[in-house]
């Protein structure tokens, strides 16, 4: 796609492919992918590119870490049963999800429950299921000591709210005051009333933020996790079986933002491995990923209905927006708007010739999908496709905000 020299440029569109006038998503013309959703708008998500990307992330992994998938990026139970193929566990954060995660077959042991508030519901399914808890709170902890007495012992681990913040993260978590996880000072008292015979202590999760696109920041909250893990290791009744080091990989979304340096989070995966097979013999060490699994193998595409001038600019409004997407209307935890990678799917063959704004049906000028980017000029009937939409789209969206129909998904 032509741009102005100096304009920054979104690194998602480097690897787009298309076949004639036609984005392709893997391998599929739009066209195609149109005539199976049978309407518009839909998500797509290509599975290949979520088999490759996992790929590139075990051969720079220490062998024996464990690589997990978190539900929440995007829980269609087609994709969780794909992904069932390629991951070790999966991290959950409902009983929902649970269930969509026990559905792909996946072992129970595998599966790890965390987020705060767990009902009384959610914890007896996760128990009678065998999966472990990532303990939020000390209500967790004695509701699942009481649940350890009927002859089960609940498998868990702590979810310790680290005493570092991981540096440059899109979204903080960890440092400061916060509803995830126990504080790590409190920590160690909670570790020597824990009473074994009722409850299968497995370890740690530490959690320290997401959306990070620098590797030296990643490995230095790496770092000090080892490290937390290895002091509140002392007061551990037993020793830990696993450590979840959090993830916290990104993907670029925004112009100018580069992917995440892969082989520099390697090389420090393997520092750290390495120094935990010392200090923590024993310990598996499990990272947990969402966006940076399936986030950019997803596409939203939605329809031009109409097109609009006004005063100067050009107004494409769509049959998609905000209700289904809201990440990419900037309303999803942006502080300052800007635009995701868009692409007008059906003139991938034509030059950029003007600019404009791609906007949504719904009564609210927040409901914009593109803010005044180049495109070839468009006509009602061509699609849109908005890149970088496999995680935090269709379950991150208020699908009933003015009441239209909702998104179709397909697994391609
Ligand atoms: C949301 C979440 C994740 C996934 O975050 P991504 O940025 O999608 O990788 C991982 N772990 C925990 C505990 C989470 O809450």
């Amino acid at each position: 796609m032509a741009r102005a020299s100096g304009t920054p440029h979104h690194a998602a569109l480097a690897r787009v492919q298309s076949r004639g006038r036609e984005l392709l998503i893997g391998g599929e013309t739009v066209g195609a992918l149109l005539a199976r959703a049978g309407r518009t708008p839909f998500y797509a998500y290509d599975r290949q590119a979520i088999a490759m990307r996992v790929a590139e992330l075990r051969h720079m992994m220490p062998a024996g870490m464990h690589l997990h998938y978190a539900l929440k990026a995007n829980p269609m139970p087609a994709l969780v049963a794909w992904m069932a193929g390629l991951v070790d566990g999966f991290d959950v954060a409902s009983g929902r999800e649970l269930s969509v995660a026990l559905a792909t077959g996946m072992a129970a042991e595998c599966i790890s429950f965390a987020g705060p508030g767990k009902s009384v519901m959610e914890l007896e399914a996760a128990v009678a299921a065998g999966i472990t808890v990532h303990v939020e709170s000390e209500r967790e902890l004695a509701i699942l000591h009481q649940l350890g007495v009927q002859g089960r012992r609940p498998r868990l681990a702590i979810r310790v709210n680290p005493d570092f913040q991981l540096k440059s993260a899109g979204m903080k978590m960890g440092g400061g005051a916060s509803q995830f996880g126990i504080d790590a000072e409190r920590v160690p008292a909670l570790l020597h009333g824990l009473d074994v015979s009722r409850v299968d202590f497995r370890g740690f999760h530490i959690f320290a933020g997401s959306q990070n696109l620098s590797a030296a920041a990643i490995a230095e909250a790496q770092v000090e996790t080892l490290a937390l893990a290895e002091r509140l290791a002392v007061d551990a009744p037993v020793p830990i079986a696993e450590l979840n080091i959090g993830g916290g990989l990104g993907i670029p979304y925004f112009p100018g933002e580069q992917p995440v340096d892969l082989a520099a989070v390697g090389a420090s995966l393997h520092r750290l491995a390495e120094r935990a097979r010392a200090s923590l013999p024993g310990t598996r060490l499990v990272t947990e990923l969402g966006r940076y699994l399936v986030g950019e193998a997803g596409y939203y595409i939605c329809r031009i209905l109409d097109r609009k001038e006004s005063r100067g600019r050009v107004f494409l409004v769509t049959d998609g927006g905000l209700h289904h997407h809201l990440a990419a209307s900037g309303n999803f935890g942006q502080v300052i708007r800007k635009n995701y990678p868009v692409v007008i799917a059906t003139r991938m063959d034509q030059a950029t010739e003007e600019m404009a704004s791609v906007v949504g049906p719904l009564c609210t000028p927040l409901d914009l999908l593109a803010d005044n980017m180049a495109f070839p000029r468009a006509v009602p009937g061509d699609l849109v496709a908005v890149l970088q939409s496999g995680a935090y789209g269709y379950t991150a969206s208020p699908l009933g905000f003015l009441s239209h129909p909702e998104p179709m998904e397909l697994l391609v």
